[in-house]
């Protein structure tokens, strides 16, 4: 098997003196759908947040495209190709969504790293996107502010799209929004891995993680308590039951 896109060993966080994360130890494959799930707070974000070098204090080993980086800061760590979509949306509200969409901007990139094939890495443009988001195409003039919490969202993925990422780090994206929002938001993770692009959702709704995940990681706690397949956990009511149920 070819080197994981993304190798996180004993990974452990803390918000000041509070532990978070306990050796938090999983991989992404390139081209592959992981889901990070769990009940609110179980550690999910800061998973995330350590990542992209967020967390002031952290240990243990991330690394992405065969570098260690775990001790780069974050513009760092976005420039290597890592996109981060986080749950709090953070989109410009007095901006437009094509400023919106400007301030994403990064160079094309190719799969050049080591242990990779040297070829040219899906190249976004805000027309490409809005063949993937119609309802953002139908809006391009319009303050992000005064879209819905839905068409913010899309808005988030597709700022960090605009990055051209390797990997997508998505955080709950699922979370608050309506259902129709939900299923364009599925296909458009569908589409990504097409591309061949790997990502990485946090998500605590089995029915979309279903949708769209190859594997699973559930956390509790800050601990790895279960991993495997999708269809694997699925078909486990009492895993289910254990570690997601409210
Ligand atoms: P959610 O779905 O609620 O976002 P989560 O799985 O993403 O859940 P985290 O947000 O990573 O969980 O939170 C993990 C733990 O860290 C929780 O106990 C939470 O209270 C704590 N925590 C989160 N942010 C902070 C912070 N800024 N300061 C202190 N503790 C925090």
């Amino acid at each position: 098997m070819s080197a994981p896109m993304l190798a996180v060993e004993k990974l452990c966080a803390w918000y000041s003196a509070a532990q978070i994360l306990f050796d938090i130890s999983f991989t992404v494959g390139r081209g592959e759908v992981v889901a990070l799930m769990g009940r609110n707070g179980a550690g999910k974000t800061t998973t995330m947040r350590s990542l992209m070098g967020l967390m002031d204090r952290r240990s243990g080993s991330v690394v992405f495209r065969g570098r260690d980086i775990s001790r780069l800061p974050p513009f760092r760590i976005a420039r290597l190709g890592l996109g981060w979509v986080p749950e709090d949306r953070r989109i410009f509200t007095e901006l437009s969504v094509m400023d919106n969409l400007d301030i994403g901007r990064q160079p094309p990139r190719r799969w050049d790293g080591e242990n990779e094939d040297g070829t040219a890495a899906p190249v976004w443009t805000p027309e490409r996107l809005f063949g993937l988001f119609p309802n953002l195409g139908e809006m391009r003039d319009r303050a992000g502010g005064s879209m819905s919490g839905g068409e913010q969202q899309m808005l988030t993925v597709a700022r960090t799209l605009m990055g051209n990422p390797l990997l997508v780090l998505l955080d709950e994206p699922s979370e608050g929004v309506a259902p129709l929002i939900v299923e364009q938001m599925a296909n458009t993770i569908i589409e990504l891995k097409k591309q061949g692009l790997s990502i990485l959702l946090s998500e605590q709704n089995l029915h979309f993680a279903e949708l769209v995940s190859d594997r699973v990681y559930l956390l509790e706690k800050g601990h790895i308590a279960w991993q495997g397949g999708m269809k694997e956990l699925v078909g486990n009511e009492e895993v289910q039951r254990t570690f997601l149920t409210m």
